[in-house]
């Protein structure tokens, strides 16, 4: 199975995706935005600074970033391919990133752009929770995503939370480092031929027929 990395603007829908895509193909998922995530809750250095960066939108230093992921893709449960969300998130990680591959004998595989205007995404903030402890996504104003009770995961019975940073302010400035880090992957991923466009407005079975499509390389 090719390996995919998701790009989108936040709330662009990389984290639904990526649970349907991971949960069909039995893919690993990986999230940067989760695994730092969990490393706030530790106590360690680095956690209170990732804590900050995450609160006020900006990028989390690269360095941190690369060793959390070398060292996720390199579990066993890789070698067959992955789904990515989250990284790479800026040209110097790309670069990073195609190091990194070289290094491990890994391919790229294909990169999926999840295309969605600011309003609406930044519409879907309002309704979003997630579960802290599996990470899925739901949204309580998409009838399609809310969780079957209310408040609860579906998949491990957590209380479910409203993320710190999903709020109008810190959507804000998430977007901006989106607009200013980030989309220059797309001209990236164009030059090496492997970026598909998605137009992440349509239904959640549109986009994952659209998605699957690629994966099978119709
Ligand atoms: P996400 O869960 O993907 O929306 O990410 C939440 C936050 O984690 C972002 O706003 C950044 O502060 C941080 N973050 C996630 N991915 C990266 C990355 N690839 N590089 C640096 N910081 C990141």
């Amino acid at each position: 199975m090719r390996s995919i990395i998701f790009i989108a603007p936040p709330a662009g829908g990389k984290g639904t995706f990526s649970e349907i895509i991971c949960k069909k193909y039995k893919m690993p998922h990986i999230s940067i935005g989760e695994i730092l995530r969990e490393v706030t809750t530790r106590n360690e250095e680095m956690s209170k600074y990732i804590n900050e960066q995450m609160n006020s939108g900006k990028l989390v230093k690269d360095e941190y970033i690369y060793e959390l992921i070398k060292e996720r893709i390199s579990r066993e449960d890789c070698d067959n391919g992955y789904i990515l969300d989250g990284f790479p998130r800026s040209i110097s990680q790309a670069e990073d990133y195609d190091r990194m591959l070289a290094e491990l004998n890994k391919d790229l595989g294909c990169v999926i752009l999840l295309d969605i205007p600011k309003e609406v995404a930044a519409k879907r903030i309002a309704g979003r929770l997630s579960c802290p402890k599996c990470g899925k996504v739901y949204n309580i104003y998409n009838d399609s995503m809310k969780p079957k009770k209310d408040n609860i995961c579906d998949e491990c019975n957590s209380t479910l939370v409203k993320r710190e940073d999903d709020n109008e302010k810190s959507y804000e400035l998430r977007y901006n480092t989106y607009i200013e880090k980030t989309q220059p992957l797309i001209d990236y991923y164009k030059n090496k031929n492997v970026l598909y466009t998605i137009d992440s407005t349509l239904s959640i079975d549109e986009v994952t027929s659209r998605i699957e499509k690629i994966i099978r390389g119709d």
